[in-house]
């Protein structure tokens, strides 16, 4: 369980997060009333050619987090989802909540799917052979797994690693919107189709998600093929490394002088 923050950070964080809200910034998971609208339909998905806004308005109006704000706010969210029972996964066999790991300040995010049996055994994403492979994807980038943020749609390991159900997902992801808009990334990577069809709220082949840019309230989202996908189809790696020279681009990245090869 993480740490319990003591009632006063916890009244001044509460004090925050309600600022935020006011602006705009948050959509709440209520534990006993939850929202009607959940954040995941209401995402805005148009394709865009224009460069990433640097900030959203909401962004612009109020002062980005300091970093230890982040950290704290990042806790604040673990501590609301608590030992969570809110969906059947909880009694499916997870070992713990898998919340996510890395940079509270990272410019870039990646998101993928659920935990498997290594991230539930170890508690952290992308831990097992899909995570060796996503490293080597960041490292190509020139970019470090400490300098990223890595979550995943769903925070619990579903009974022989299935693929999440639509409930499960929308009942999770509201906490994944919430860490999104602390740590405010500059690009957000989806991994796979669970990840992009739960953020874009689309249906669409994944040929026909990756290679272009989403506005995702604000903040640009390109979707890549799943590391887990790319160990099964090796020949695929190339077209994920264009995605993520895309977004290399994007964030002014330049690969690591002896790794200019693909991952
Ligand atoms: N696959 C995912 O989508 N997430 C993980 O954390 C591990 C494997």
């Amino acid at each position: 369980m993480p740490e319990v923050l003591d009632p006063e950070t916890r009244k001044a964080l509460v004090e925050r997060l309600r600022y935020y809200r006011d602006l705009g910034i948050y959509d709440f998971y209520r534990r006993s009333q939850p929202e009607p609208d959940l954040p995941v339909a209401q995402f805005n998905i148009a394709e865009t050619t224009e460069p990433a806004p640097q900030m959203s308005n909401a962004k612009a109006a109020a002062p980005p987090p300091a970093p230890a704000d982040r950290t704290s706010l990042l806790r604040l969210i673990r501590e609301e989802i608590g030992d969570c029972t809110r969906c059947r996964l909880h009694k499916q066999g997870r070992k713990q909540i898998v919340f996510g790991v890395g940079n509270p300040n990272a410019d870039l995010m990646f998101i993928g799917e659920a935990p498997g049996a290594d991230e539930d055994e170890q508690g952290e994403p992308f831990v097992g052979r899909a995570g060796q492979l996503l490293n080597n994807m960041i490292k190509a980038m020139g970019l470090r797994r400490e300098e990223v943020y890595i979550a995943n749609i769903i925070k619990c390991r579903p009974p022989n690693n299935r693929t999440p159900e639509r409930d499960e997902c929308e009942t999770c992801s509201p906490f994944l919107m919430q860490q999104i808009k602390v740590i405010e990334p500059r690009a957000i990577v989806a991994l796979g189709a669970v990840a992009a069809k739960t953020l874009l709220a689309v249906n669409a082949p994944m040929s026909e998600l990756r290679g272009h840019w989403y506005d995702f309230r604000g903040t640009k989202l390109a979707v890549t093929y799943h590391p887990a996908f790319l160990l099964r189809d090796p020949r695929q790696k190339k077209e994920a490394w264009k995605d993520l020279q895309m977004v290399m681009k994007e964030l002014g990245l330049q690969p690591p002088e002896k790794t200019t090869d693909q991952p």
